[in-house]
């Protein structure tokens, strides 16, 4: 644990400009700086860092954030990683924090656990080569397989004899523990009275796990051995071809990839993971030069390991054998991958073909062309495949389209999304709008499990104002998932980040009904609005950060964007950099917004997508800042009324299912103060009600 004061010292030290600068060359363009973004390829700087904000934004790839994302992100490393590379360019003292005693004892385990794995790897590979049982059976086997010695090497792959303690005596003799020994999986306790030897307790007997067989280590991501692999040199059929070591406190086989520490700079260097079934298909496309590659390793494929891969790339490739019952049982690791907002092509390896055999028979050129002619795109994959079993049956077709359109349902991007309806409906010959409103109900649906998943949190407070039911309101969701007024929620936030201490006038009425001018500031006025009418925000991270503007005006403070950039929450800091570094869009989204730093521009290309430079591509029309009081009652009475509507909407439920005249004419009389309140906001917006 890095002490929080420490955390924050870094955050106050590490200046954006310079951090950048070490990988990236910048130049000085107005107030922010220019640079070729080291992110994607490009040929033209779209990379733009802002020193007063602290934060960099790439308008080709869209990454942005602060010095420690950066790092995180260029480096391929995790927080605290990232927060001591930066201590360490700034010559900042980090004094860990004291452990609990249970935390290193634990600690001391997990170490051990790591030392007996590297000692069995060192002891299993020797075993391979200088051994006579392992130079004529273990290496033998592999030289027949085709494994040349540098792979062998590599991977450090090895040999365990078919004796009972090989492994278990040498580590003991070698002063290992055998409590570690069976903690890592590597020996087998056994309860057995029959005749224990004197090196036993009574009762107990030990002997390999991996004994007969020849050993493939699993690496961590940082390259140090955490479990075994085994396969057996016997053609007996009762004994498992292979076997793996079993969970332990550095092994969980969810969260691991084997061949990952191996594959890490390829992958980020040819941006795409290919993903195949086990050790050999790993070993096999390194030894045809294809490094990008990773196997699940018998289990079928986790989240957890879908994100592994997603720290490298966004681009999987799924390498299968030929045989469709396998394909069709990966259909919803696939489905996972593409809710992941990766993209997922496939590639078919002809008839009873696996990488490994397939890349022994061709030549790595060969290899390498196969893979570039034959990888599919995941959902025409699926659509073609499908298609066959389907021919004509109308019901069956029916069945398919309903199987693809969920898939396709799963992935976060829009665009994607309408892309992949294109293609299918071409496919499928069927019309995109039918594909379209399936897709809907099955966006529509999923979006109503992540809700019902969820604690519905009750997060409005007793009301006084317009709000008159207060259990119908605001309470929908309470964890990070987007709801009916995320993005109303976003541009109030937005706002108070932006232009919180901006000042304003407005108009009051005195104790005359008189009406004066008063000089505010936006936070004051958007807090005394939303406070109000005990309006909070169903976003649990913009509610903190509406917290921190309620609390700092009490104080008389108005917090600064650094105080959120810089928060101790990370989800705080998260929110309010990728706030600071998105365009917001205002009505036409395709030609006119708001930039990230209250310009607003119109763009000339047709998408912003497609904006790559933010000041050539774009005129500059108006300061966001000028209008800032319309923007911010604009941003205030949209979201009032969008939940005077949810609420209307809820009392003319209650009033159809409602059971006596009594219930129905109080919900009536709700209603109408409600429909005033929503005309009056309607007004303020310069919306015409019609009701
Ligand atoms: P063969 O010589 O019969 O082709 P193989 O060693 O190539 O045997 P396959 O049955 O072809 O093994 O399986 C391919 C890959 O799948 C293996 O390299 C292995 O990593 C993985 N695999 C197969 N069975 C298991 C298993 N029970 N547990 C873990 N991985 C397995
Ligand atoms: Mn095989």
């Amino acid at each position: 644990m890095i002490p929080k004061e420490t955390v924050e010292r870094i955050f106050d030290t590490a200046r954006i400009d310079e951090v950048v600068g070490e990988f990236v060359s910048l130049k000085k363009r107005g107030s922010s700086m220019i640079g070729l973004c080291p992110f994607h390829n490009e040929k033209t700087p779209s990379f733009n860092v802002s020193p007063a904000r602290g934060i960099y934004k790439c308008f080709g790839c869209g990454k942005g954030g602060n010095s420690v994302n950066f790092i995180m992100e260029h480096e391929h490393i995790t927080y605290p990683e990232a927060l001591k590379w930066l201590a360490k360019k700034y010559n900042i003292e980090i004094a860990e924090e004291e452990q609990s005693s249970e935390q290193v004892a634990k600690d001391n385990e997990r170490e051990s656990l790591f030392l007996v794995s590297a000692f069995a790897q060192k002891h299993f590979t020797k075993n391979l080569h200088e051994t006579e049982e392992g130079k004529a059976i273990g290496l033998s086997y592999f030289q027949e397989r085709g494994f040349r010695p540098d792979i062998i090497e590599k991977f450090q792959l090895g040999f365990s004899p078919d004796t009972w303690r090989d492994l278990t005596d040498a580590a003991i003799a070698a002063g290992y523990k055998l409590e570690y020994m069976v903690k890592a999986g590597l020996t087998i306790q056994v309860e057995d009275n029959s005749a224990p030897s004197p090196s036993e307790r009574a009762g107990v007997r030990y002997f390999d796990r991996f004994k007969g067989r020849v050993i493939f280590p699993v690496h961590n991501a940082s390259g140090r051995v955490i479990a075994f692999g085994g396969r057996t040199l016997k053609t007996d059929k009762k004994i498992a071809k292979y076997i793996n070591s079993p969970e332990t406190d550095i092994y969980h086989k969810s969260n691991v990839l084997y061949g990952l520490y191996f594959a890490k700079k390829q992958i980020i260097a040819e941006d795409v993971c290919y993903l195949v079934e086990g050790y050999t298909d790993v070993t096999s496309m390194h030894q045809a030069g294809i490094e990008n590659v990773v196997a699940s390793s018998g289990t079928s494929l986790t989240v957890e390991q879908i994100r592994l891969i997603r720290r490298y790339t966004n681009n999987i490739t799924i390498l299968y054998d030929g045989d469709p019952a396998g394909i069709k049982a990966s259909f919803r690791g696939i489905d996972l991958i593409l809710e992941e907002g990766m993209n997922v092509r496939v590639l078919l390896f002809p008839d009873n073909d696996d990488p490994d055999s397939y890349s022994k028979k061709v030549s790595s050129e060969e290899l390498k062309q196969f893979i570039k002619e034959n990888t599919k795109d995941f959902i025409r994959f699926k659509t073609e495949l499908l298609s066959l079993d389907v021919g004509n049956d109308p019901i069956k077709k029916a069945g398919l389209i309903r199987d693809i359109v969920e898939s396709i349902a799963l992935i976060p991007d829009a665009i994607t999304r309408s892309v992949f309806v294109k293609d299918c409906s071409r496919i499928l010959d069927i019309e995109e709008q039918t594909l379209l409103n399936e897709l809907n109900k099955f966006r529509k649906n999923n979006y109503n499990k992540k809700l019902s998943g969820e604690a519905r949190a009750n997060v409005v407070a007793p009301t006084e104002g317009f709000v008159e039911d207060e259990s119908k309101v605001g309470n929908l969701s309470k964890g990070l998932t987007t709801n009916f007024n995320t993005p109303k929620e976003r541009n109030i936030i937005r706002i108070l980040l932006l232009f919180g201490s901006t000042k304003i006038e407005v108009e009051h009425l005195d104790e005359k009904e008189q009406p004066v001018k008063v000089e505010t500031t936006v936070a004051e006025l958007i807090v005394n609005e939303l406070v109000v009418d005990n309006i909070n925000l169903n976003h649990v991270v913009f509610q903190k950060i509406f917290t921190e503007f309620v609390s700092g005006i009490e104080k008389e403070i108005i917090p600064e964007i650094s105080f959120f950039t810089n928060h101790p929450d990370e989800s705080v800091r998260i929110v309010a950099t990728d706030i600071l570094t998105s365009p917001h869009y205002i009505h036409d989204w395709e030609k006119e917004y708001f930039m990230s730093n209250g310009e607003k521009y119109i763009a000339s290309s047709t998408s912003p997508y497609e904006l790559s430079d933010w000041e050539k591509h774009s005129i500059f029309v108006t300061v966001e800042e000028q209008v800032i009081k319309r923007s911010a009652i604009d941003a205030v009475y949209s979201l009032k009324l969008a939940h005077t509507e949810k609420i209307i909407n809820d009392i003319n439920g209650e009033i159809k299912d409602a059971t006596s005249h009594d219930d129905v004419l109080i919900l009536m009389a709700k209603n109408i103060r409600l429909l005033q309140a929503k005309k009056y906001f309607a007004n303020q917006l310069g919306i015409v009600v019609i009701r």
